[in-house]
């Protein structure tokens, strides 16, 4: 089969690789018919987050089930499935919980699995033809239609990216009338924006520094904010002011920030004072500066446990400086973490096939398997409007 294989750092190769194939009565093989790549596949390219080279990438798989395990209950040859990055069993405490993302099982020793992933269990990854799905009743979420139908590129995105935005909103409770404060334009943050909205979100600001990104954020219906042109804080607070006509409502002057943040960039995040240079602290320190007392935080973007090219010693151990005092004393609600498809991918699914969400406006790019070398390279320098690329098999 063909495959996308990092073979080192920013070295991507199509390549013929052996055929993936069952190994447990419990799995299926997948026919992918989309892939997508993930801002994730970028820290890995880049060589920040190690442990995959020589392997295949990806972990956004859309496809037809080709072989179905004896022990498979729900499925059969010829279902069209969507497969959610993180790997659970179904079965563990976590996974009855909910928490599919922190499986116990599938990476053991450890919380959670994923394919294409350095430190999750050492799954193949998805820009392939063929998949192993382990545990296919609990991995494989059955959709309607037809491959490459109108809802191809938006079932592709209950991989990971729509779901994972979704999470973001979902644990801070974003819900009618929240104002919202959105660090971060990839297809994450954006598709956050979207979910804020569909959620009754009365306000979302998106902060980012290019300008395609920033575009589509104004098209989903959020205000953005370029934080090279003006400081996202100010920014924030001088937008939230005219709602008033300049004069607070009765004892609501503290309140002149956000109801809701979330980051959406994580430990790649590029520096506000000097933009070739990474600086993720500034980010937090943003969070915890506009978020009114009583706020709710979400971290949603990636904060890896090592980082190979970190600007410091303590972040390269994973540790950032946080101003924890400030959010105490403002009574700020904080939650992260990885995203628990199986949450919302069901529910997500309906709001697609019923017309409500489609979040495939935030596709730029539909790529042949072979142009993943160029898409990568473009993809890392966000050249030519690069915000998400879905790889197209078959
Ligand atoms: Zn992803
Ligand atoms: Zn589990």
């Amino acid at each position: 089969m063909k495959a996308v294989v990092l073979e080192e750092t920013r070295r991507i190769a199509v390549k013929e690789v052996g055929d993936a194939e069952m190994r447990e009565t419990t799995d299926v093989l997948l026919r992918v018919t989309s892939s997508a790549i993930c801002g994730t596949d970028l820290h890995f390219y880049e060589g920040r987050m190690r442990g995959i080279e020589g392997g295949i990438i990806g972990h956004e798989p859309l496809g037809v089930v080709e072989e179905v395990g004896s022990a498979v209950t729900s499925l059969s040859k010829g279902d069209r499935v969507v497969v959610p990055t993180h790997i659970c069993c179904g079965f563990c405490a976590m996974c009855v919980e909910g928490h599919s993302s922190a499986c116990l099982t599938t990476n053991p020793g450890a919380a959670g699995a994923a394919y294409g992933y350095p430190n999750k269990g050492g799954y193949q990854g998805a820009q392939a033809e063929l998949l192993r799905v382990p545990f296919a009743d609990a991995n494989c979420l059955k959709l309607p239609g037809e491959p490459g139908d109108a809802w191809e590129d938006d079932f592709v995105l209950l991989a990971d990216a729509f779901t994972t935005g979704y999470h973001a909103a979902a644990i801070i409770d974003v819900g009618p009338g929240d104002t919202v404060a959105i660090f971060g334009a990839g297809a994450v943050g954006l598709l956050a924006a979207y979910s804020a909205r569909l959620r009754g979100a009365a306000r979302i600001y998106v902060i980012d520094a290019i300008a395609e990104r920033l575009e589509k954020a104004g098209e989903l219906g959020a205000i953005p904010i370029n934080f090279l042109r003006s400081d996202p804080v100010e920014e924030i607070r001088r937008q939230q002011s005219k709602l008033r006509s300049g004069s607070a409502f009765r004892h609501e002057k503290p309140l002149g920030g956000v109801t809701c943040a979330i980051d959406a960039i994580g430990f790649q995040a590029r520096s506000k004072a000097e933009y070739p240079r990474e600086d993720p602290y500034w980010v937090t320190a943003a969070i915890a500066e506009i978020v009114n007392p009583a706020g709710r935080v979400a971290i949603t973007g990636v904060w890896p446990v090592n980082d190979a090219g970190a600007i410091d010693a303590p972040l390269a151990e994973g540790k950032l400086l946080v101003p924890w005092s400030k959010l105490f004393n403002k009574n700020v609600n904080i939650n992260m973490g990885r995203d628990d498809d199986e949450r919302w991918n069901r529910k997500l699914r309906e709001m697609i096939v019923s017309g409500a969400a489609k979040p495939s406006r935030i596709v730029s790019h539909r790529l042949a398997l072979d142009e993943a070398p160029t898409a990568f390279a473009k993809f890392d320098a966000r050249e030519e409007g690069y915000i998400k690329v879905v790889l197209k098999l078959g």
